[in-house]
């Protein structure tokens, strides 16, 4: 693979990600985004379902209602940041640049509701809005930019030296090479593939954060893991019911056929969604199972799109089983309004960073958002740095390739821990078991990584290394707060 230059280089083409190379396109510079999907639904924005959140006419009360979700820890700057920028972002980008048609009714746009928003702000394409927004991202960027896109191909490694990053090694064929930068933007998305129920896409595996964390960039609010209250597990795979549903009137149900949530919380099916979670685990803990039951609702013409996935995925209505999934990552690469992280030239935008909006917990729909604020920021604080190369990192590959097998067990193994210690509840005694487990995971993988290159194999080395920032973090954390939840007990011990 030829060695290459660039003024910007992107990692990730989720819309964090294509908002970066955008604006740095718009601001006359040479992009290269370089993503490790080979398909529009490996990133989690093609996957985004409620829609996305915008002011209206009242910032202070959309501010306020970001904070409350946070429980007063989401930094008020940053929501300033977001709220007096969101309009102008979905305008500008999303209307404007790729003509999004979003759902209107006789009045204009048919603005959704969401758990813990004040009113109904939430622009939206039927239930399916992220793949209404991604695939026309995709083709603008491809056919209308200048932006230079490399598909399939991976970055494995930050190029550094001493507090500045100048570049990225990645991985294309199985063969690897320098991509030399001015600046470098990560926007690589969550870390689904860290837990064994997930909503994520299965390459959500926090490449981002570890290059960065390898490279010293500091991660803030690791321990804040949000777990979605009523995702659906079947032999198929894992989807999501958007929290448009109970926003509609879906109203929870336990095993003996009770509604519960207004038992748990004043707002009931609108709750916070870590409070939601809990519940539900909590109720099929103790009933068996809990539903989503939409039977108040218009649920086949006003979900469509839901309605579909259900019968593909055998699930008959109104009664639709839901168990809580790990959705979103509120920590991540520490950065400031304009993405930047504390190494020089290294920015991070999406959910790979933490702009400190989110705090504890998300609200509903601010994540697409965030990704289009902070990308269209970072893209042009990125723009106008001198490209420099240095000597790039070795990387090895002299001991024969291990089995397919070995990092799906390793994965499982990790899994289970994150599971069972590092999950929706967590005890200090398991978030101490759980370190141990996955230090010990950490040191054997990086054994391997020594002396072989591979894509799965630096996946899996940025699960281990992420997954053990997050039990650290949430080891470090002694009280409850968000979706950082602790119990006395570890409800189960860990198996090594
Ligand atoms: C089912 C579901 C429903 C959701 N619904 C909503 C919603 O309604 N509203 C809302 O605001 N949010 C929603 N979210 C959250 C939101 O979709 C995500 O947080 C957001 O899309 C993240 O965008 P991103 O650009 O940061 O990352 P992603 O969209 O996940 O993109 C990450 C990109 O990075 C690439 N990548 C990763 N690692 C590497 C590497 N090493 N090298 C090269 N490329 C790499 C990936 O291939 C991908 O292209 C939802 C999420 C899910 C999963």
């Amino acid at each position: 693979m030829d060695r290459k230059r660039t003024d910007v280089l992107v990692v990730g083409a989720g819309i964090a990600g294509l908002a970066a190379a955008l604006k740095a396109d718009r601001q006359g510079a040479d992009v290269t985004l370089v993503t490790k999907a080979s398909r529009p639904e490996a990133a989690s924005t093609w996957w985004a379902q409620g829609g996305i959140a915008v002011t209206r006419d009242d910032p202070d009360q959309f501010a306020q209602d970001i904070l409350e979700a946070s429980a007063g820890t989401a930094d008020p700057d940053a929501v300033e940041t977001l709220v007096t920028e969101a309009d102008d972002a979905v305008r500008d980008i999303l209307v404007d640049t790729l003509g999004v048609e979003f759902d209107t009714n006789g009045d204009g746009f048919d603005y959704g509701k969401e758990a813990a928003h004040d009113e109904p702000r939430i622009l939206h394409v039927d239930a399916a809005t992220g793949k209404h927004i991604h695939v026309p991202f995709l083709n603008y960027i491809t056919d209308e930019t200048d932006v230079e896109m490399l598909d399939d191909t991976a970055a494995l490694e930050l190029i550094r030296h001493e507090g500045r990053v100048y570049g990225v090694m990645i991985e294309q064929d199985g063969e690897w090479a320098p991509i030399f930068a001015g600046a470098t933007v990560l926007a690589t998305g969550g870390i689904g593939a860290l837990y064994p129920r997930s909503t994520n896409p299965d390459g959500a595996t926090g490449d981002g954060i570890a290059m960065a964390a390898l490279a010293g960039a500091d991660v803030a609010d690791m321990e804040y893991v949000q777990f979605h209250p009523t995702a659906v597990h079947t032999e198929e795979g894992t989807f999501l019911v958007s929290e448009a549903v109970r926003g509609e009137g879906g109203i929870l149900r336990n095993g003996d056929g009770d509604r519960f949530m207004p038992e748990y919380h004043a707002d009931a099916e609108l709750a916070p969604r870590d409070v939601v979670a809990r519940a539900v685990k909590a109720e099929r803990a103790e009933t068996g199972e809990v539903v989503l039951d939409v039977s108040p609702i218009e649920f086949e013409s006003e979900f469509p799109d839901l309605t579909a996935k259900c019968n593909d995925h055998g699930v008959s209505l109104p009664e639709i089983p839901v168990a809580p999934a790990e959705h979103f990552l509120c920590g991540g690469i520490d950065v400031d309004r304009d993405g930047q992280s504390s190494l020089d030239r290294l920015f991070a935008v999406g959910e790979c960073a933490c702009t400190g909006v989110h705090g504890a917990n998300r609200l509903a729909s601010t994540s697409l958002l965030e990704g289009l604020v902070w990308g269209r920021r970072a893209g042009d604080a990125a723009t106008g740095h001198a490209v420099e190369r240095i000597e790039a990192p070795e990387l090895l590959d002299r001991d024969p390739a291990l089995p397919d097998t070995f990092a799906r067990e390793k994965f499982h193994r990790l899994r289970r821990v994150m599971d069972e210690q590092v999950g929706i509840e967590r005890s200090p005694e398991g978030l101490s078991r759980s370190q141990a487990v996955l230090r010990r995971l950490k040191g054997e993988v990086d054994a391997y990584v020594r002396t072989r290159t591979s894509r799965p194999l630096y996946e899996l080395r940025s699960a281990a290394i992420v997954s053990l920032l997050i039990a650290r973090a949430a080891s470090e954390r002694d009280e409850s707060v968000g979706c950082h939840y602790l119990v006395d007990q570890a409800d189960a011990l860990v198996s090594d």
